[in-house]
C-alpha cells in the first residue's frame, strides 16, 4: 500500500490543505477497481471511522495478495471544510468563501478519462480545486462510493437507475435498509460526476453491470460508533470480495437485498407548515398509513390551539428525520419513501 498526500493551495497566502490518499495495487489487470471516499462534507464521520475499520482488513488481504484489483480510498476527502468552524460547530457542508454546497458543481466529463477534465486557472477557488482532485482520483474506477451520512436515518443508498438492479447485490453486501434511484441532473453531484462519462455510452460498451456507483448514507450524523464503524466497514469488504476486487470466497457469498428500493420521485419530503418546536412521532425504519400523525408543531406554546399536526401525504416508510427540534415554516423535517410517486416529486438530488 502507498501512501500520498495531495496539495491544494488555499484562497489566501500561507494556506494549504492536504489529502490523504491510499493506493492497492491489485494482482489482476482483468479485475474490477474500486475508488472509496468519506466525509465530503466534512462534518459527516460515520464513513471516516469505517474507512479506519476497514483499512486493517485491507492490509491483511495485501499481505496474503488477495487484493485482485486496484483500490484507492480518501479516507477524510474535505480538509476545507473540516477546518470550517463557526460557533463552536463544524460547517462542512458549503463551503464559506463560495456557498457552495461541497456536493455540487463537480466537473461532468464526456468520457472516463482524468485527462478531458477542465483546466484550472489561477484564480479558481480552494473548493473547485478540491472537487477536480477527487473526480480525478476516481476517474476509471469501476466501483465509485461516496460515503456521506443524513442527519438521522437507516443506512440507505442513491444509485443511478442505469444501474439497478444489477447493484442488487451491492446493496444486500452493505446491508443497507433503502435504495432511491435516480436520473436526471442532481447539480452535478460527485456520484452524477463518476457516473457521466457512460451515460452516453452504449450500454455493452458503459459496462453497467461491473460498475458500482453510489452515494452512502451511513445512518445519522452522531451515529459514530464502534460497533457501526465496524459492520460497515465488513459491508465494504463484503461488496468488494462479491464484485472481485477482493479474493475472498466466503464474503463473496450472495446475500439478498430485502430492502426498499424506490424511484427519487416516490420520496415525500415533509415539511413544517409553522415554526415551532417538533415533536416526532415516528422514528427511520417505521412503516406508516396514510394519514398517520409523523410530528406536532408547538407554534404558540401555551395556547388551547398552539399546535399543528403534520400528517403522511400517503403510505410508506421513514426513511429519515432532522436531529433538530426546532425550525421554521417550510423546513423539510423527515424524508417518507411513499409506495407512489410523490404528488411534488424531486428530481436529480434531495440533500446530499
Ligand atoms: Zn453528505
Amino acid at each position: 500500500m502507498k501512501t500520498t498526500i495531495e496539495k491544494i493551495p488555499g484562497d489566501t497566502e500561507g494556506v494549504t490543505y492536504e489529502v490523504t490518499v491510499f493506493r492497492f495495487k491489485g494482482t489482476s489487470r482483468s479485475a474490477p477497481t474500486a475508488y472509496i471516499q468519506a466525509a465530503l462534507h466534512a462534518g459527516e464521520l460515520p464513513g471516516v471511522v469505517a474507512v479506519h475499520a476497514l483499512m486493517p482488513m485491507l492490509r491483511a488481504a495485501e499481505a496474503e495478495g488477495r487484493i485482485a484489483g486496484d483500490i484507492t480510498i480518501v479516507p477524510a476527502a474535505n480538509p476545507i471544510g473540516r477546518a470550517q468552524y463557526h460557533f463552536g460547530e463544524v460547517q462542512g457542508r458549503f463551503h464559506l468563501g463560495t456557498r457552495t454546497n461541497f456536493n455540487r458543481d463537480f466537473p461532468l466529463i464526456g468520457r472516463p478519462d482524468a485527462s478531458a477534465l477542465p483546466p484550472l486557472n489561477p484564480a479558481s477557488t480552494a473548493d473547485t480545486r478540491l472537487k477536480r482532485l477527487l473526480v480525478g482520483l476516481s476517474m476509471g474506477h469501476d466501483i465509485v462510493l461516496d460515503l456521506h451520512c443524513d442527519d438521522e436515518g437507516v443506512p440507505y443508498l442513491y444509485i443511478p437507475a442505469q444501474l439497478w438492479p444489477a447493484m442488487k447485490d451491492c446493496a444486500a453486501a452493505m446491508g443497507v435498509d433503502a435504495v432511491i434511484l435516480w436520473d436526471g441532473p442532481s447539480g452535478a453531484a460527485f456520484e452524477e460526476a463518476a457516473i457521466h462519462p457512460y451515460r452516453g455510452m452504449a450500454p455493452e460498451k458503459a459496462g453497467f453491470d461491473r460498475r458500482v456507483v453510489t452515494t452512502v448514507e451511513l445512518r445519522g450524523l452522531s451515529d459514530v460508533e464502534s460497533s457501526y464503524a465496524k459492520s460497515d466497514a465488513e459491508g465494504i469488504y463484503r461488496l468488494l470480495a462479491v464484485r472481485g476486487v477482493i479474493a475472498d470466497e466466503k464474503a463473496a457469498k450472495a446475500k439478498r437485498f430485502t430492502g426498499i428500493a424506490a424511484p427519487i420521485g416516490n420520496v415525500e419530503m415533509i415539511a413544517m407548515p409553522r415554526a415551532g418546536a417538533i415533536l416526532f412521532h415516528v422514528q427511520p425504519g417505521q412503516r406508516v398509513r396514510k394519514g398517520a400523525k409523523l410530528a406536532t408543531i408547538v407554534h404558540t406554546p401555551g395556547e388551547p390551539d398552539g399546535a399543528i399536526e403534520v400528517r403522511a401525504p400517503q403510505s410508506g416508510y421513514i426513511l429519515t428525520r432532522i436531529s433538530r427540534r426546532s425550525g421554521r415554516a417550510g423546513d423539510d423535517i423527515i424524508k417518507l419513501i411513499g409506495e407512489v410517486r410523490s404528488a411534488k416529486p424531486k428530481a436529480g438530488a434531495l440533500e446530499d
